[in-house]
């Protein structure tokens, strides 16, 4: 092997990675949210085809790799592809690529999931790209509960909510209510006359809100869930839900003071999930909520951390 390890760990961190087998690597491209303009994509393709292997993988992080680059090439691949603003990187124990579902178009989504996840990559994946944690954390954004993104499978997942409400005065009692049939999750009865909602099955998708063509559901504001210490691989967590839900500034408070959480309490080697279980869910959801964090941010940015993420 020609590339001394120290350089093929150094180039990793820079998010090249050694294609097996080879004296070859993958750059991995940031598209920040999951999308990139056509002219982004006719730079990746004419990389590809200059300092690659002429292919393009997309990974489950959404980010696109570009194989068959080699070591001497990396430093020319890195400038090419910044002429159109794509970096890479995406690798080591810090705020990892931030996914998202096509909430921005899907037609169950409840807000745009692909503008939130641009600014969560802003603020966090940037913002704090030289921050030091226990192991990765990755961070997933979806747009309804249908999960299409699987959020709960993340060190940290948002999920949209529209919490269904509704106006007695302005129903008419139909014979056959449709809101009660607009609910994919059965959780509405209108036997007695009007709709009665099963709260503790009904998941917020908001799919009932327009339902009723006498205006007695009312619109509601978009709201956010949020799970922490998901995880999936060689071992898996499903993520805990907070138990209240959070308004977009909140979210992204919570965000942070995720992070900020992990660097200063996770210990080296261990995901959020098992900082969780070892803190106690009450007492993390407690520190969410809570502006401590945010106020000991200085001083947890301070802090020396050991990353131990090995992938
Ligand atoms: S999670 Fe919901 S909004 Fe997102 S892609 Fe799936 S169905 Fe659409
Ligand atoms: S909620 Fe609307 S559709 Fe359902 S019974 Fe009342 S008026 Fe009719
Ligand atoms: S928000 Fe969704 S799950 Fe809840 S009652 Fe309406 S349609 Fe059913």
């Amino acid at each position: 092997m020609a590339v001394p390890p120290t350089d093929i760990k150094r180039v990793k961190g820079q998010g090249f990675l050694l294609n097996r087998g080879t004296e070859n690597f993958s750059g991995r491209i940031i598209t920040e949210n999951g999308v990139l303009t056509a002219a982004q994509m006719r730079c990746l393709s004419e990389a590809a085809e200059t300092f690659g292997s002429g292919t393009l993988t997309f990974t489950s992080r959404l980010t696109v790799e570009l194989p068959g680059i080699p070591y001497e090439k990396i430093e020319d691949f890195k400038a090419f592809v910044a002429k159109e603003g794509m970096v890479t990187g995406g690798t080591g124990s810090r705020v990892r690529p931030v996914v998202a579902c096509k909430g921005t178009t899907c037609v169950f989504g409840l807000y745009d999931t692909q503008a939130l996840a641009k600014e969560i990559h802003d603020r966090f994946y940037v913002g704090y790209a030289g921050v030091t944690l226990p192991h990765k954390f990755k961070i997933a954004v979806g747009g309804c509960p249908n999960n299409c993104m699987k959020p709960d499978l993340n060190d940290l997942g948002i999920v949209g909510q529209r919490v269904p409400k509704f106006n007695p005065e302005k129903c008419r009692s139909c014979k056959k209510c449709s809101v009660e049939t607009s609910c994919p999750m059965k959780c509405v009865s209108a036997e007695g006359g009007q709709p009665v909602f099963d709260d503790s099955v009904c998941n917020n998708c908001g799919r009932c809100l327009k339902a009723c063509p006498f205006g007695a559901m009312e619109e509601t504001e978009t709201m956010y869930k949020i799970y922490v210490g998901g995880r999936w691989g060689k071992m898996t967590r499903i993520g805990t839900p907070l138990t209240r839900l959070f308004t977009r500034e909140e979210a992204l408070n919570v965000v942070e003071k995720a992070i900020l959480l992990f660097k200063s309490k996770g210990e080296t080697g261990e995901r959020f999930g098992n900082t969780v279980d070892r803190l106690g869910v009450q007492k993390v959801e407690k520190m969410l909520v809570s502006d401590n964090l945010l106020k000991r941010r200085e001083e947890i940015l301070e802090q020396e951390t050991i990353g131990g993420a090995s992938c």
